[in-house]
């Protein structure tokens, strides 16, 4: 029986709300309740998690928000089996059993692993995961299984032809990566579609970097329609194209639910020229984006050294576009939230070792320590007398 979505956001659990921004563990339960109930109450159905998200604890988080309170059959439960993190086939069958145990769940309804590229496909063909994963659905354990991808395109094309069983793939697309040559969205996705196979997207507003755009983007937007948001133009975009199940957006906050709502209720896809607008505001953020991180914090986890890599690169791509339009001062300020995220116990981007654990998680496949050496150290740290002194510290912790 074909499956109704119903409304087609899905809100992820990626990005709960927290209490403190620089730790992903301080789940704020209540406001995750709060944004719960309004979700549901608005007739959206979709919750999707991942055993890594929120330092392991978004499972249980949603667990606690969503399964303890609804009755089951009101909402779909999506989750991920972390094969990167993983040492061996053997912990499948006890993680698949942690996961059941977290969210409060017999079954799933969607089961997927977690981000695979040629490394994880390799382990996953090793361990017998597709095989693994097809006696789970088989066992009423869910009912469709797919991929979260972060590959080439034409590494998708041999994924799926060679699992024919995957029933969706999860992929990264948004009007900024459509035909970003480092991501090939629009090729990933007409892989998809080429194979029948349905598309559930994640990163659609691409980190909530597509909410703050340069203000020269915003204008043109704005200038089209005074009346929509500027996320709403990211979400309309994959939602307008053809074979999407279901858009997923992280809603830390109760104004992007609100925002996300008045999108999805009634939803209209773009124009053409509502297109060519976005084609003009591609132009201008790729002119001042130089480091395409999406804020997904893996590399932050699996840093030694506490490097707030993220907030860091948020900063320097700040700066890059203050340069352009604004006065010193405002590139020092740059240069004051970095020392304040020191201050908070962070370790400074000098203070990296090299070991490039953060580059092994990226989804990006950002090259972070070029970054961190060339970018951060060389044109924010330099204005921070502090940092060289913190670095030293780091370098002995
Ligand atoms: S390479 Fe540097 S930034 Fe990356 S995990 Fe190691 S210490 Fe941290
Ligand atoms: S650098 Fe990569 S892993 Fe780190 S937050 Fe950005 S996109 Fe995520």
């Amino acid at each position: 029986m074909a499956i109704d979505f119903g409304k087609r956001m899905g809100l992820g659990g990626l990005r709960l709300p927290v209490l403190d921004p620089h730790n992903p563990m301080s789940i704020d339960m209540e406001t995750l309740k709060k944004i719960v109930d309004v979700y549901m109450a608005n007739g959206f159905k979709y919750f999707d998690t991942a055993y890594i998200y929120h330092g392991e604890l978004s499972e249980g988080a949603i667990g606690e928000a969503v399964v303890d309170r609804y009755p089951r059959d009101s909402f779909f439960l999506s989750t991920k089996m972390p094969i990167k993190q993983m040492r061996s086939g053997d912990e499948m069958e006890s993680i698949f059993a942690e996961q059941l145990k977290k969210c409060h769940v017999d079954h799933f309804d969607f089961y997927l692993i977690h981000c695979v590229s040629k490394d994880t496909y390799a382990r996953c063909e090793e361990w017998g995961t597709f095989e693994f994963l097809k006696q789970k659905r088989a066992a009423g354990k869910f009912r469709e299984f797919g991929v979260s991808f972060h590959d080439s395109p034409e590494f998708l094309d041999k994924v799926l032809t060679e699992h024919p069983e995957i029933d969706f793939v999860m992929l990264q697309i948004n009007y900024i990566d459509w035909v970003n040559p480092a991501i090939r969205a629009k090729e990933s996705y007409e892989v998809a579609m080429k194979h029948g196979k349905p598309v559930v997207v994640m990163e659609a507003c691409k980190g909530g970097t597509l909410a703050e755009i340069p203000e020269e983007a915003k204008k043109i937007m704005r200038e089209f329609n005074p009346e929509a948001s500027i996320a709403s133009w990211a979400y309309r975009f994959v939602g307008s194209l053809p074979g999407v199940r279901v858009v997923l957006s992280g809603m830390p906050k109760m104004e992007f639910l609100e925002d996300n709502i008045s999108v999805f209720e009634d939803f209209k896809p773009l124009s053409q020229e509502e297109y060519k607008v976005i084609d003009q505001v591609v132009e201008i953020i790729n002119a001042n984006t130089p480091i395409p991180c999406t804020v997904c914090r893996y590399c932050e986890t699996a840093c030694p050294k506490k490097i707030a890599i993220p907030d860091y690169f948020a900063l320097y791509n700040d700066m890059k576009r203050l340069e352009k339009s604004s006065t010193p001062n405002d590139v020092l300020t740059q240069a004051m939230f970095y020392g304040a995220l020191i201050e908070q116990g962070h370790g400074p981007a000098s203070a990296c070792v090299g070991c490039k654990k953060c580059e092994k998680v990226c989804p990006q496949s950002l090259p972070i320590t070029d970054y961190l050496r060339d970018m951060v150290v060389e044109e924010i740290e330099k204005y921070d007398p502090m940092a060289k002194i913190e670095a030293m510290k780091h370098a002995g912790s």
